[in-house]
């Protein structure tokens, strides 16, 4: 290929979609991490963020004016060790908790049935060493990315348990992986807090993701004016444009950007 992104001056790039924001300017940025801006790995512990990563988004957060949040399935703790030293604005475990810069993070109690819900899904792991349990604190996970057919087994005993000790937790379905968190927020919600506050008040969202957990996300995004890019080839009806094939094309968009 030879032709030119939007910035004009790299060849070698794939054009990209018309939707994409060709400057930081007036817009507000929320990115899922995984499959996003981070290829999949096998296990969520085995992700390598691309050492130019951070520091892009720190400029970009810093060229903003702070409007670029991080929207994910991840922990607060998590996301800010893949970003270390960068502390950025997170919607961590799928929105449910919102974590601004320039203020301590909210305290957060979990649910009191998620000591259930793993005693639950303990025996299912331990019966299929591909499956693996991941608890986030406040969100509990099986993933399976390790045997793809363990899916129908591993939704049942997610299911199971919440139906069993859920009131007030949902099930959240991902790529190879089902998760317990909190019923009630999601990204689209914290899209919608974080809009609202003086950082990202004023912009076009525009939100990128990859999964099923990103729709509210970009339901929200288009519903406040802005726009919804996909990673990959939408699995189902999705609210985004696909708009790039892998991650490595969103961070390349990004240094374009900043
Ligand atoms: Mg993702």
């Amino acid at each position: 290929m030879t032709s030119k992104n939007p910035a004009g001056e790299h060849e070698g790039l794939a054009p990209w979609h018309s939707a994409i924001p060709r400057s930081a300017d007036g817009w507000a940025f929320f990115f899922d991490i995984d499959g996003t801006l981070v290829d999949i790995a096998s296990t969520p512990d085995r992700i390598a963020v691309p050492p130019s990563l951070p520091p892009t988004l720190a400029h970009l957060w810093k060229r903003t004016g702070g409007a670029v949040a991080m929207l994910t399935g991840r922990s607060i703790a998590m996301v800010d060790e893949l970003f270390a030293p960068y502390t950025l604005p997170v919607g961590a475990i799928h929105g449910s908790l919102i974590r601004h810069v320039l203020e301590p993070p909210a305290e957060v109690v979990p649910h009191p049935a998620l000591p259930d819900i793993r005693r639950v899904l303990e025996p299912f792991v331990a019966a299929h060493p591909a499956a693996l349990l991941e608890d986030k604190g406040s969100a509990v996970a099986v993933h399976f990315r390790l045997d793809p057919s363990l899916a129908e087994k591993a939704e049942a005993v997610v299911r199971d348990a919440v139906a069993q000790y859920g009131e007030g937790l949902t099930v959240q379905p991902g790529k190879m992986v089902f998760e317990v968190k909190p019923l009630g927020a999601d990204k689209g919600t914290a899209l919608d807090a974080f809009m609202a506050s003086p950082e990202f008040a004023g912009r076009r969202p525009v939100a990128i993701g990859d999964d099923v957990t990103d729709e509210s996300m970009f339901r929200a995004a288009v519903a406040a004016g802005g726009v919804a890019l996909g990673v990959g080839a939408p699995r189902g009806k999705t609210a985004a444009i696909t708009a790039f094939a892998e991650p490595e094309d969103v961070r390349r968009w990004l240094a374009a950007l900043t």
